[in-house]
C-alpha cells in the first residue's frame, strides 16, 4: 500500500514565532480543549476549573448557554437544550428522521437537504450548534494562551464519512476557527501516549464511552501511523450498563417497570452513581425511594457487577475480533492497547481486553482527555512550532470507493480501509462510435452491483473528441485528502478535456449502515458475483449486437447473398434471445456462435477495407 507524503502547513515558520494552536476533542457527550504551553500539554480548564465541557447546547430565553449550565437545564426545557448533536451533524434528513423518534427535539425540515431545528431563539442546523461549542473552547483557549489562535486539531471518530467530516470543518469555519486538520480520534489518543516514538509496531485504541464504542487498530511504521481498520458500536456504552443495573436494582427492590419506563429513568442516576464507584471500590451502597413511599437499602458488590456488565463486554470483543480480521492480524501482533473514554475506568473492562489482546492496557492518562492531548500536540505540529519535525498521521477510508460501469456494475477504485490520503487512477473507454460525453457515477460501498451501493456524486465529462468505440482513453482518479474529503477527475488523454467533482453529499450514513452495508456484502458475495458475471455477458452481448447491426446496415446489402444474410440474422436474433434471458453461460455460447457464424463476413469486410485503403496508392507504395 504505497504512502503518500503530506506537505504539512506552516513549517516555515521562523522559530522564535510561536504560533498558537489548540486541540480539540468536539464529543458526543462532553468536549475538551488541549494546548502546548511551554513544551507541557494539557487540557484547559474553565473559569471553575472544569476541564469537561458537556456537549450541550441551551438556546435560552436570556440568550445561548453552553456547558453544565446547559446540561442542568435540560430536563425542564428539552426543547431548547440541544445534547448529543455529533449523532447529528452531517447527516440527511433520512438519518434524522430515524435518530430523531429518540430524541425529544423538534425538527424543521427546509428545502435544504440538512434538518433545522427549532429553538426559541429560532431554527439552528446540527453544524450551527456545534459552532457553538467550538466557540467556547476557543475562548477559552485563547484567553488561557493569551492571544489569537492560528488554528486548531479537531478530532473526529475514524468512521466518519465525507459528509460528517465536512460538516465539522464547515462548524469550525463558522466559530471563526482555521482547522489545520481533522484527526482521528484513536490516531489521537495513540499519540498522546508517545507511541509515534515508539519502534515500528501494531497498536490497539479502544474507546468506549456512555453511548458509543469504537475500536481501532492502528500500525506505526518508520513514524507513520496508519489505521489499518476500525469498527465498533454507535448505541453501544456505558449508558448501557446504567440501565441494566437500574433494572437489577427493580428486581431486588420488587419494583414493576411501567409502559414508559418512567421508573426505570428516574432510577439511571443511582444506577450512574453505583456503577462509577465500583470503579474503585469493592461495594456500594444504594437507597431507592420506592413508588410506593417506601424506601429499600442494598448493596451491589463488584463481582455481581462484573457478572452484568460481563454481556455487554463480551459485544465490545467481539466487535474486536471483527476489526482484528479485517485489518489481517491475530490479536497478539497488538503491542500496545491504548484505553480511552469514561467506560475503560471499569477494572473489568481492562481485565477482559487486556486478556484478548495479549498487553497491559495503557491508562495513565486520563481517559477523557487522552484524545484532546494527542489532538494539540498534533496542532502544534502544524501550527510550524516543532521545526522540521513532521507527523504524518495517515487515516483509512471506512466504505470502497467506486464508479459505475456498463451494466449497472460498480467498479471499486479505492478498496475500504486503505489508509489516506491516496490518490488511484483507472482507464476507462467510450462504448458507442463517436460518443462525445461520458457520466460518471460515484459509489461507496461493497456490493457489486450500483443499486445496492451509496450514489455520492454523480457528473459528466463533454468534449470528448469523436472517435469509433473503444478508442478513447478516460482517465478518472480519485484523490481522498488528508482529511478524508474525495475528489474526483475525468480526463480525456488526448485532448485533455477534463471534468471533476468534490463529493461533498448532502447527507451521510451511519456507522451502523456501514455495518449493514459491510454484512450484507459478505452475506451476498456468491449471489453478487453471479449478478456482476450476468451482467457482464450481457454488455458482451450487447456490444457485439451494435457492432453487427451497424455492419449490416452500412456493407450487409453489398457483401452478403441473401442466404448468407439469414444465417448472421439467425444467429444474431438467438443472442438477442438469449441476452434476454439470465443464464451467463448460455450467453457466452451465443456470442461465440454469432462470432463463428460471422468469421467470413469479417473477413470480407477486412480485404475490402484493405482494398479501399490502397486504392489511388500505386501498389509499389505497399512493397
Ligand atoms: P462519550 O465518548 O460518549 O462522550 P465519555 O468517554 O465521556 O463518553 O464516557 C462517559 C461514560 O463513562 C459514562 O457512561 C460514564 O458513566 C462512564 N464513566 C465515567 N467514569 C467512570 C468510572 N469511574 N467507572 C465507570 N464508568 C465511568
Ligand atoms: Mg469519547
Amino acid at each position: 500500500m504505497a504512502l503518500l507524503q503530506i506537505s504539512e502547513p506552516g513549517q516555515s515558520a521562523a522559530p522564535h514565532q510561536q504560533r498558537l494552536a489548540a486541540g480539540i476533542d468536539l464529543g458526543t457527550t462532553n468536549s475538551l480543549v488541549a494546548a502546548v504551553r511551554s513544551g507541557v500539554v494539557d487540557t484547559l480548564p474553565d473559569g471553575e476549573g472544569r476541564h469537561l465541557l458537556p456537549s450541550v447546547v441551551r438556546f435560552g430565553a436570556e440568550g445561548t448557554v453552553v456547558g453544565e449550565a446547559a446540561k442542568a437545564a435540560a430536563a425542564e426545557d428539552p426543547l431548547n437544550t440541544i445534547a448529543s448533536v455529533k449523532r447529528l451533524i452531517g447527516r440527511g434528513l433520512a438519518d434524522v428522521e430515524r435518530l430523531g423518534g429518540r430524541l425529544p427535539y423538534k425538527f424543521v425540515h427546509t428545502d435544504a437537504a440538512v434538518p433545522r431545528l427549532r429553538t426559541r431563539a429560532g431554527d439552528f442546523s446540527p453544524v450551527e450548534v456545534s459552532a457553538e461549542i467550538l466557540r467556547v473552547l476557543a475562548a477559552r483557549a485563547e484567553s488561557a494562551l493569551g492571544g489569537t489562535l492560528s488554528g486548531v486539531v479537531i478530532t473526529v471518530p475514524a468512521y466518519f464519512d465525507e459528509a460528517q467530516r465536512q460538516a465539522t470543518k464547515d462548524a469550525a469555519r463558522l466559530a471563526g476557527l482555521e482547522v489545520f486538520r481533522l484527526l482521528n480520534e484513536p490516531t489521537a489518543a495513540a499519540v498522546a501516549y508517545g507511541l509515534d516514538r515508539n519502534a515500528d509496531g501494531i497498536h490497539a485504541v479502544y474507546d468506549l464511552g456512555g453511548g458509543t464504542f469504537d475500536i481501532s487498530i492502528l500500525r506505526l511504521r518508520r513514524g507513520v501511523f496508519e489505521v489499518l481498520a476500525t469498527g465498533g458500536d454507535s448505541a453501544l456504552g456505558g449508558d448501557d450498563l446504567d440501565r441494566t443495573v437500574a433494572r437489577w436494582i427493580m428486581e431486588r427492590a420488587g419494583i414493576e417497570d411501567d409502559a414508559s419506563h418512567g421508573i426505570l429513568r428516574r432510577l439511571l442516576g443511582d444506577a450512574c452513581a453505583a456503577k462509577e464507584a465500583l470503579s474503585t471500590a469493592d461495594r456500594a451502597s444504594l437507597r431507592i425511594a420506592r413508588p410506593d413511599g417506601a424506601h429499600w437499602a442494598g448493596e451491589l458488590d463488584r463481582a455481581t457487577f462484573d457478572a452484568l456488565a460481563d454481556p455487554l463486554i463480551t459485544r465490545t470483543i467481539t466487535a474486536c475480533r471483527r476489526c482484528l480480521r479485517d485489518a489481517g492480524l491475530r490479536p497478539d501482533a497488538v503491542q500496545e492497547l491504548v484505553m480511552v473514554g469514561g467506560s475503560t475506568r471499569m477494572p473489568r473492562v481492562r481485565e477482559r481486553v487486556g486478556e484478548l489482546f495479549g498487553a497491559t492496557p495503557l491508562v495513565e492518562l486520563d481517559p477523557d482527555r487522552v484524545v484532546a492531548i494527542g489532538a494539540a500536540l498534533q496542532a502544534n505540529i502544524l501550527a510550524g512550532n516543532r521545526g522540521d519535525e513532521d507527523l504524518l498521521l495517515l487515516d483509512v477510508i471506512p466504505l470502497s470507493l467506486g464508479l459505475e460501469t456498463m451494466g449497472g456494475l460498480v467498479e471499486k477504485i479505492i478498496p475500504r480501509n486503505t489508509t489516506i490520503p491516496v490518490a488511484r487512477a483507472q482507464e476507462f473507454t467510450t462504448f458507442k462510435d463517436g460518443q462525445t460525453a461520458m457520466a460518471v457515477h460515484v459509489l461507496q460501498g461493497e456490493r457489486e452491483l450500483v443499486a445496492h451501493c451509496r450514489s455520492l456524486a454523480r457528473f459528466e465529462l463533454r468534449g470528448i473528441p469523436p472517435m469509433v468505440a473503444g478508442a478513447a482513453r478516460i482517465r478518472v482518479s480519485f484523490e481522498v485528502d488528508a482529511d478524508g474529503l474525495l475528489q474526483v477527475t475525468a480526463t480525456e488523454q488526448s485532448s485533455g478535456v477534463e471534468a471533476q467533482v468534490e463529493v461533498k453529499p448532502s447527507h451521510g450514513l451511519t456507522d451502523g449502515e456501514i455495518e449493514s452495508m459491510l454484512r450484507d456484502s459478505m452475506d451476498r458475495a456468491g449471489e453478487d458475483l453471479a449478478a456482476r458475471r450476468l451482467r457482464e455477458r450481457r454488455v458482451e452481448a450487447e456490444r457485439t449486437l451494435a457492432a453487427l447491426r451497424a455492419a449490416l446496415a452500412k456493407d450487409g446489402e453489398a457483401l452478403l447473398d441473401a442466404a448468407e444474410r439469414d444465417r448472421v440474422e439467425a444467429a444474431l436474433s438467438w443472442l438477442e434471445t438469449t441476452a434476454a434471458g439470465t443464464d451467463p453461460e448460455a450467453i457466452r455460447t451465443a456470442v461465440e456462435a454469432l462470432e463463428k457464424t460471422c468469421d467470413f463476413y469479417v473477413e470480407r469486410r477486412m480485404n475490402r477495407s484493405i482494398r479501399a485503403a490502397m486504392a489511388g496508392h500505386k501498389i509499389e507504395e505497399f512493397e
